[in-house]
């Protein structure tokens, strides 16, 4: 399963184009990024409410949102997804990790940067 390839049979048959060059100057890019902006405000809306089924369904949307600007603007999501799991995973020393007060998953020196460039295939 794919998520990337099940918004791309979407818009496919919604005429939209599906690009495998990274390019974001275009229309459909554009519209993308503002239908990701309203999933978003949608999603933090239902979370304000309490609003379990709702945080669901907008969760869902905002990913097929994204796949959607992915599809337009020439991401391959899962070669992405790949550099930045490795480069998150990294950091935990021995399977630990250090949190700041606010429980975030802080970056230790063993930390690499994931190589987006190289995702991309621009490199
Ligand atoms: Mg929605």
């Amino acid at each position: 399963m794919s998520y990337q390839k099940d918004v791309e049979k979407f818009m496919l048959a919604g005429e939209q184009s599906i690009t495998t060059t990274p390019e974001l100057k275009n229309d459909q890019s554009q519209l993308y990024m503002n239908l990701i902006t309203e999933e978003y405000k949608e999603t933090l809306s239902a979370f304000k409410d309490n609003d379990m089924i709702e945080v669901a369904d907008g969760l869902a949307d905002m990913v097929w949102v994204i796949m959607g600007m992915c599809n337009s603007c020439g991401i391959d999501f899962d070669s992405v997804w790949k550099e930045v799991k490795e480069s998150n995973m990294s950091k935990f020393v021995d399977g630990k990790s250090i949190k700041n007060a606010h429980g975030k998953i802080m970056k230790p020196d063993t930390y690499f940067k994931p190589n987006i460039k190289k995702a991309l295939g621009l490199e």
